[in-house]
């Protein structure tokens, strides 16, 4: 089915295929699972299905309050339509709890609630390592307008009120999470949307109780039961209806 499909281009994560219609494209999962700059990888049967779903959700609770986003509607198992955008080179990351490389960064403890929600920028270049970047660095090199930028930041912090009430409400603590966007044009003018994907693999989830993680750093940081972890997630959400198949490996 995916073989005569035109390839548009081939991520860590997922590939896009070209659309039913102009303006559209198809977004795939794949099972891959990379981190520390593609330098550690591995293959995680199921994930890809799990990580469809769990976007799906989010990105269609999302829009349901007004948060608009390119997810038009799931095709199957591993496959989404959405609508094709001009993707922005940047990774936009809120935190709410330092973790991960503001830990590193700043010498702050894991697991310390920040003062504030914090947004960052990083610039999208593997060859890079995804540079954390500024506001003047993504003026200057034109990477986005100010204006943007402005909605990037407004946008994202709309995303982190709503995700952490509706983990919080399953008893999952949202850490911090990365997000991207992209310009959809209407005639001269364009707008931002949020693009890609909202999972596991793009987020830090903690089990509010138990502080367990349920997210990618238990493959970063080799803890183990990393589809076990991805599939409680999807179970607490509500959406676990088709995930037993996925755990047995059946899935493709
Ligand atoms: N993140 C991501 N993709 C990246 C880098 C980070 O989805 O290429 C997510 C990561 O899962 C975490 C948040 O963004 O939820 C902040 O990540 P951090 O900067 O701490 O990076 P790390 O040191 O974990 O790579």
């Amino acid at each position: 089915m995916t073989t005569r499909r035109k390839k548009i281009y081939e991520g860590k994560a997922k590939i896009l295929y070209e659309g039913p219609e102009p303006g559209t494209l198809i977004q795939y999962f794949k099972d891959d699972a990379t981190a520390f700059n593609a330098q550690k990888k591995a293959i995680l049967e199921g994930k890809g299905v799990i990580n469809n779903r769990i976007s799906e959700y989010i990105m269609t609770r999302l829009n349901s309050i007004g948060v608009q986003n390119h997810f038009i509607r799931r095709l199957n198992l591993r496959e989404q339509l959405i609508k094709e955008v001009e993707i922005v080179p940047l990774e936009v990351v809120v935190r709410n709890i330092a973790a991960g490389s503001i830990a590193t960064r700043l010498g702050l403890t894991e697991g310390q609630p920040l003062p504030r929600s914090i947004i960052e920028f990083y610039y999208k270049d593997d060859k890079l390592g995804d540079p954390m970047v500024s506001e003047e660095h993504i003026t200057a090199f034109n990477w986005a307008a100010t204006q943007e930028i402005d909605d990037m930041m407004a946008t994202a912090l709309r995303v982190n009120d709503y995700l952490s009430g509706l983990f919080s409400a399953v008893g999952i603590t949202l850490v911090d999470f990365k997000i991207e966007f992209g310009r959809i044009y209407e005639g001269d003018f364009s707008r931002i949307i949020l693009a890609d994907e909202i999972s596991p693999d793009s987020c830090r989830l903690w089990d509010t109780v138990t502080n367990e993680k349920l997210d990618k750093d238990r493959f970063r940081r080799d803890l183990g039961n990393v589809i076990e972890s991805y599939t409680e997630v999807a179970r607490r959400l509500g959406i676990m209806k088709e995930m037993p198949t996925v755990i047995q490996g059946g899935v493709h």
